[in-house]
């Protein structure tokens, strides 16, 4: 009996999607392994049917199925869907890892060519401002909440270190923004740190998110691996992927504990959807790691040989510089498929092991703190008053409470006390009360009496309890 074939859901997407994915299943099934695609509907068809997360359930029933995706890219289109699909796809089926590896490919002429650059983004994916969790606090005024979880930077750095091990190589860098973001930046700076111990073989380094930017524009040569936060991670990777051609060239893996998801980087880049001209790289190379992810390795190292062959000829997609007569994506495609079974002079087969990921910690993960404290309470205000007049109107409001009012602040900067007149004020103040020196023990009800009070004269809209975590202050301090 032959042996049942590899189910494989595609999403074929919108714009040139299809044509890209088409040019991948060509190539796949071009090397004989054994799997079987299901093409379901995703992106911007599905929004227009009034399905509003713009994935039908036909979809998720088919990816809990087969628990592999290949990908083209979705659109949400304006007036439809609140949320992406693509945000909904990762957050629903927690595909926590996104891997961008880019590499200098034969053929592909770029300003950094013969630098030998061969870089992985291992981006978060779920987490981060991406969570999309925003108000208007008010009418002027915009919040975007930035949520990063112990768990998430223990997830996403494990998997960094899993995949610089499975592919042998030597070093893994941490961008973050911890300088400023000490908290939420910080945290995956610790948590790699911390981890970074039990990986020994491997050269670990923090550097700051904006000094990475600078550094690989310079000297990109010098990275391996960069694990770093979702915004900081897709934005340095659309940056990677233009070291090495542009997004006609970048593949990625959404790495998952149970389902992951294969797509390139790029878009649906409506301006050349259609025309039979989109370069069908990306998709055909996240192909290939999808065929690695299934443990077809031999087919995985076929396509993307293939690929460096079919570069290394000359043979030029649009997006290429130097394309002087450019190949459609079928013709690109056709040529792939021919050089099946070829190997690149330039750029060999590597070596690549399994991915070997710890198993996912069940339940609810909780970080315990052997004390807390209940120190205080920022209260978030809408006021037209100047910041001098509001700070006396709150320190009567606060005179028989066992909390007094510490500091001001407007968009960050300290207007009370101290010389606020220089900031640009606008209705939106943080206000922090702080136990007085020598009250009694705080606990809600003395804060929620003062929020009473508060909100008697003035109208806020959100507060946060400042807390001491083991002896440690849990919120960032003031800024002058
Ligand atoms: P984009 O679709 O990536 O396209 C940007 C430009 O890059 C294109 O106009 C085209 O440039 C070039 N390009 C991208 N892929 C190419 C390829 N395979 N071959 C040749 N050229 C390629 O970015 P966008 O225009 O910002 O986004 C368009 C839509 O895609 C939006 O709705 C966005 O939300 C969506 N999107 C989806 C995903 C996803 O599904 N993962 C990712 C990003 C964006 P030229 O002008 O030189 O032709």
């Amino acid at each position: 009996m032959t042996p049942a074939k590899r189910k494989i859901t595609v999403l074929p997407g919108d714009g040139i999607g299809p044509e890209v994915v088409d040019s991948a299943i060509a190539i796949i099934n071009a090397t004989g392994v054994a799997v079987e695609f299901e093409k379901c509907e995703a992106g911007a068809r599905a929004f227009q049917k009034g399905i509003v997360t713009g994935i039908p359930k036909e979809t998720i029933q088919s990816i809990e199925r087969t628990q592999v995706v290949l990908k083209g890219p979705l659109e949400t289109p304006i007036g439809y869907g609140n949320r992406s699909a693509n945000v909904t796809l990762r957050t629903l089926f927690e595909t926590y890892g996104n891997i961008r590896p880019v590499r200098e490919l034969p053929g592909v002429q770029t300003a950094f060519t013969g630098r030998g650059l061969d870089i992985v983004i291992v981006r978060e994916n779920i987490e981060d401002l991406y969570a999309g969790i925003e108000y208007m606090q008010t009418p002027g005024v915009a919040e975007s909440l930035k949520l990063i979880s112990r768990e998430g930077c223990e997830k996403i750095v494990k998997l960094a270190f899993a995949f610089a091990i499975a592919e042998g190589r030597k070093a893994v860098h941490c961008a973050t923004k911890s300088n400023i973001l000490k908290l939420t930046e910080g945290l995956l700076q610790h948590t790699f740190e911390e981890l970074a111990l039990q990986y020994p073989s491997i050269t670990s380094k923090h550097i700051l998110i904006d000094n990475a930017a600078h550094q690989l524009a310079m000297r990109p040569e010098q990275f391996d691996v960069i694990v770093t936060t979702n915004m900081n991670g897709d934005i340095l990777s659309d940056l990677t992927s233009g070291l090495t051609g542009g997004l006609g060239f970048a593949p990625s893996a959404n790495i998952g504990n149970d389902v992951s998801i294969f797509e390139a980087v790029h878009g649906s880049a409506p301006d050349i959807a259609g025309k039979n001209k989109a370069n069908p790289t990306a998709l055909v190379l996240s192909a290939a790691m999808m065929l690695r992810h299934i443990e077809e390795g031999k087919a995985a190292n076929d396509v993307e040989q293939a690929v460096l062959v079919t570069l290394e000829s000359g043979l030029r997609t649009s997006d290429m510089i130097g394309a002087e007569k450019p190949a459609s994506t079928t013709e690109f495609t056709r040529a792939v498929i021919s050089n099946l079974g070829k190997t690149s002079k330039l750029s060999p087969p590597k070596k690549y092991t399994k991915v070997e990921l710890p198993p996912p910690q069940l339940g609810v993960n909780v970080v315990p703190a052997a004390s807390r404290k209940l120190a205080g309470l920022d209260v978030y205000i809408e006021s037209d008053l100047e910041a001098k007049t509001l700070a006396t109107d709150l320190e009567k409001i606060a005179a028989s409470s066992p909390l007094v009012l510490q500091m001001i602040t407007n968009r960050g900067a300290m207007v009370f006390p101290g010389n606020g007149h220089r900031v640009s004020l606008v209705d939106h103040y943080r206000c922090r009360f702080v136990q007085r020196d020598g009250a009694a023990k705080i606990g809600d009800a003395e804060i929620l009496s003062l929020l009473g009070a508060v909100g008697a004269r003035h109208r806020w809209m959100h507060i946060e309890k400042l807390q001491d975590f083991d002896g440690e202050p849990a919120y960032s301090k003031s800024q002058v």
